[in-house]
């Protein structure tokens, strides 16, 4: 892959997140101590991974706040981006600006975690090192502007670890150290590394649906299953207000079949999807699509 050199000269290494990404992973490997396995652990942890992984941060942060894919209840919203927060990925103000540079210049120097750099740093360099203008305050406010000035999602972005402890302390009363070994450290570990995919694996390996100019965004099936449909990611990047990401009747879209749920109560309303028109490669028995948003009104 052609290396972009002008982003890493830029950053400096912040080593609070090393140690904090090391510390998280070194406690996630007590769940290999036995005295630490309990089964009600485990159910804790995947019923947290679908909670603030799909819930949370694809339907919360992502799909919705993101890139408005649908309307949502003010109290729903809120909701589903607190569980988003409970994913300890910053809070929504954050994590909603770097992801909205990232679809603005992707896979250039505007970038924050570029794919040419090295899949390395698309899937966890980039968050090491802090950079001038992709970490700094007023740029991701300027990203945010919809939103920044809501109490709610700054509290959210002030406070984010500090709930992620008051949950870890709630579950110690209640499980005891094998609901925080297996809730709190592996299911980040796990919610982690099935995001940072998206912005790794389903920028190199996989299949296009869509051509798209200097993106090099894939869909990836098997980051389609463990990011909650978040791998469909070259139908993403084509159609970014798409509340739907699986296009195609084999993309498995978890988290759709979520928003589908919120459409038939009445909850989910102006749902935008993308629909594909099938383009014929010329001179070649390859076909790719193009495709529009149709607007759902629900
Ligand atoms: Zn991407
Ligand atoms: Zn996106």
């Amino acid at each position: 892959m052609p290396q972009i050199k002008r982003l890493k000269p830029q950053t400096a290494v912040n080593h609070s997140i090393v140690a904090y990404f090391t510390v998280l992973h070194a406690m996630a490997l007590l769940a290999l101590v036995p005295a630490f396995f309990s089964w009600s652990a485990v159910a804790v942890m995947l019923f947290l991974y679908w909670l603030t992984a799909s819930i949370g941060i694809c339907l919360g942060y992502h799909r919705y706040l993101t890139h408005r894919g649908f309307d949502l209840p003010q109290w729903l919203a809120y909701l589903t981006v607190f569980c988003g927060a409970l994913a300890c990925e910053n809070g929504p103000i954050k994590w909603v600006g770097q992801h909205r540079m990232h679809h603005a210049g992707s896979d250039t120097e505007k970038d924050p975690h570029s794919a040419r750099d090295s899949l390395w740093w698309a899937h966890m360099g980039w968050m090491v090192h802090t950079h001038p203008v992709f970490d700094n305050e007023k740029t991701i406010r300027n990203w945010t502007k919809d939103f920044c000035e809501d109490k709610f999602y700054q509290f959210l972005d002030a406070h984010f670890i500090k709930i992620q402890v008051a949950l870890g302390l709630i579950f110690l009363a209640i499980g005891g150290i094998p609901w925080v070994i297996w809730g709190i450290f592996v299911r980040l570990v796990l919610v982690y590394h099935c995001t940072w995919l998206v912005n790794s694996a389903a920028h190199a390996f996989g299949y296009i649906n869509v051509k798209l100019k200097d993106d090099l965004s894939t869909n990836c099936w098997w980051v389609g299953l463990l990011a909650w449909g978040e791998g469909w990611h070259n139908n993403h990047h084509a159609f970014p207000t798409s509340a739907r990401h699986g296009l195609r009747p084999w993309e498995i879209d978890l988290t759709w079949f979520s928003i589908c749920v919120l459409r038939a109560l009445g909850l989910a309303k102006n749902i935008k999807v993308a629909h594909l028109t099938p383009v014929p490669e010329e001179g070649t028995n390859r076909v790719f699509f193009s495709g529009e948003i149709v607007k759902k009104a629900a």
